[in-house]
């Protein structure tokens, strides 16, 4: 894509597993194996599947917080693993991160104001009184105010806490925010104030989100696109309205029956189930790694892993059926 964003190319992140006084490697644990990924700007990609599929991991990878196995990761056009620390640090204005827990990223013994203000200074973005005005900014632009300034992370709630860690991340104007389940740890109707702050500063300010959750009917709320991940994989990706109403892989399908109905008469539909644990990443399933607990496997699903094709348009599927079912 020419005018995108981000772009990520098999991308790949394997922690060694290392037993032993002399640290002997005995196997790996293939966290995400091999995505590809992509955003425009202003555009929200959600990236849904169950916890330990590998979201976060990849997230980290993105945003060079962790080191690559293999594969590329290009923000506007540049490869940022080859970038030296002076130019990535420049470059980390742009990228920024919302934590699961707004408490344990917040440091508790620090005011807000100066929460704040520490990447206004890193980045040198304004000084003095600038500073303290651009902090009262970002305070209002999150639904908080100046009274806020001299107050410490354990005087709010959780939702006015995620707000803090919203303002920080806005502190140097960014272009991609990368929202780690933000809402997962809020009760439900400060979640939603919370993901409609978000909608509307990714208006005001065209901002660009990998929303990260397992949380099926708020990535169909917030997302343009979707991606859903298994086993260090994307098995589906699609616009959201499509993958929601023609989901293709058994997986996605198999997430969408257990999402509770607002509908009574659909109450009683539902089908497939998930059944099972996401298998050990050490050791994976041969053939499509979801095939153990899949309702329609086959015997080539045991032995050939299915590659993520295009089957209709901007409709990406990695299964051996090759076909979109209406719901
Ligand atoms: Fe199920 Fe086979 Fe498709 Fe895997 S490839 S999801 S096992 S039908």
């Amino acid at each position: 894509m020419d005018n995108s964003l981000l772009e990520v190319k098999n991308l790949k992140k394997y922690f060694p597993i290392e037993r032993g006084f002399l640290r002997h490697g005995t196997g790996m644990v293939r966290a995400v194996d091999g995505i590809d990924l992509s955003l425009v700007p202003g555009e929200t990609l959600g990236l849904v599947g169950e916890s330990g599929c590998g979201k976060s991991t990849a997230a980290r990878c993105i945003l060079r917080l962790l080191p690559l196995t293999t594969g590329e990761v290009y923000f506007e056009g540049r490869e940022i693993f080859g970038l030296p620390r002076t130019q990535m640090r420049k470059l980390r204005r742009a990228m920024q991160i919302i934590f699961q827990d707004p408490y344990s990223s917040l440091n508790p013994r620090q005011t807000v104001e100066s929460i704040i203000s520490e990447p206004i200074k890193v980045h040198r973005i304004a000084k003095g009184k600038a500073r303290q005005d651009k902090v009262i900014e970002l305070l209002t632009m999150v639904g908080l105010s100046s009274s806020h300034l001299k107050r410490y992370p354990h005087e709010f709630s959780g939702g006015q806490r995620q707000r803090i860690g919203i303002a920080r991340a806005l502190a140097g104007s960014p272009k991609l925010i990368v929202c780690d389940e933000p809402v997962s740890s809020l009760d439900v109707s400060i979640a939603a104030q919370i993901i409609n702050l978000l909608q509307e500063l990714k208006g005001r300010l065209r901002l660009a989100y990998l929303f990260i959750s397992h949380d099926l009917r708020m990535i169909e709320y917030i997302s343009d696109r979707v991606a859903v991940m298994y086993l260090g994989k994307i098995v589906e990706q699609a616009r959201a309205e499509d993958l929601y109403r023609r989901p293709g892989h058994p997986y996605t399908q198999s997430l969408l029956d257990a999402v509770p109905k607002n509908d009574p008469r659909e109450r009683g539909h539902r089908k497939k189930l998930l059944g099972g644990d996401v298998p050990n990443p050490v050791n994976p399933p041969p053939g499509c790694h979801f095939h153990p607990r899949c309702a329609h496997v086959m015997p080539v699903c045991k032995s050939e892993e299915p590659a993520l094709k295009e089957i209709a348009p901007d409709h990406f599927l990695a299964c051996h059926l090759q076909k979109l079912e209406a719901i």
